[in-house]
């Protein structure tokens, strides 16, 4: 099936080279033409001038944006042109209510979208490993599953449509806690004077192991925090997750809470660019103190 790719950041330009290397990709959109500019060079596509423009020529769309409004903005440029039967598929993080809003905006063109977050990193971006979470109509996405076979390994149809973005905050959150125990973990093994090299080794060996310890472990501990995932969108998805559970009582989430007050200071102190082990920074400078 024919295939339109837009947004060609950190993970939607792997994704959307697997999808040419396999013979998929028709063209792709990026809001930043370099990019596009870039990807063509080295993979032969179309590109597209506008989300629009992109939807005259495929069946089949994926998206990989930052934000719900983003998303939304683009369905909307989609829906002026797109042809009947059409499905978007959207890899981005975002609320359910905002899958659901993309859903009712597709179904006055009689077209239909997935909301199918992933989950495992630019590396399982770049390695077509991505773990897939979708909501939305079974029958769609068995028809798009060929195609997304190529950018994810795991693709689970969780329920209607929200329910991937749904799922996708339950991985949010564990991901923080992650983020929260390995960087305090390490901080505080740093001030022991421990030779972390091994203590990693050994470590990840054992029942504490975990991805976030194996992909960033190392990097952090040498000051290096490129992205990866950005701590500004682990923050937006953070906020999603508390918004979807309304008004509860202080500290009924403690990792959500005390992370986006972490990030906060991260942010305002100018790291939101950087990946989210940039929470080592703070927990190393805490332990100085
Ligand atoms: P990124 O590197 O910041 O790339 C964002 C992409 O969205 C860029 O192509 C950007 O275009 C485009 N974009 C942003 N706002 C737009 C708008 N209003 N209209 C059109 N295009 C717009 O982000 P990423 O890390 O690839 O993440 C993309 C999505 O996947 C996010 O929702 C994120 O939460 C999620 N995610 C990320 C990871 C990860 O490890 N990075 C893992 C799983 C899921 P420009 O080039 O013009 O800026």
């Amino acid at each position: 099936m024919e295939t339109g790719f837009i947004g060609l950041g950190a993970m939607g330009k792997y994704m959307a080279i697997n999808l040419s290397k396999a013979g998929y990709l028709k063209t792709v959109f990026n809001r930043t033409t370099k990019k596009t500019e870039i990807f063509k060079k080295e993979y032969k596509c179309l590109v597209s001038n506008s989300p629009s423009e992109l939807a005259t020529r495929c069946r089949l769309i994926i998206i990989s944006v930052s934000r719900d409004q983003d998303v939304l903005d683009i369905v909307k440029q989609l829906i002026t042109k797109i042809s009947s039967n059409s499905i978007i598929v959207d890899t981005s993080t975002t609320s359910s209510k905002t899958a659901k809003k993309a859903t009712d905006l597709l179904k006055k063109v009689n077209s239909y979208f997935l909301d199918a977050p992933v989950s495992g990193g630019v590396e399982g971006a770049k390695n077509g490993t991505l773990a897939m979470m979708v909501g939305g109509e079974k029958q769609v996405l068995k028809e798009a599953r060929p195609v997304l076979n190529v950018i994810a390994k795991n693709i689970v149809h969780i329920g209607p449509t929200g329910s991937g973005q749904a799922t996708k905050a339950v991985n949010q959150i564990m991901a923080a806690g992650m983020n929260q125990a390995v960087t305090e973990a390490l901080a505080f093994g740093e001030a022991m004077n421990l030779p972390m090299e091994k203590v990693i080794k050994i470590v990840s060996t054992g029942a504490a192991g975990n991805w976030f310890l194996d992909h960033r472990g190392e990097t952090m501990l040498s000051g290096k925090f490129e992205p990866g995932f950005k701590l500004s969108l682990h923050q937006k998805d953070l906020s999603i997750c508390q918004s979807m559970v309304g008004s509860i009582s202080e500290n009924a989430l403690p990792i959500i809470e005390m992370t986006l007050i972490h990030y906060k200071k991260l942010i305002d102190d100018g790291y939101g660019d950087e990946d989210i082990s940039a929470l080592f920074r703070l927990k190393q400078a805490n332990l100085k103190n």
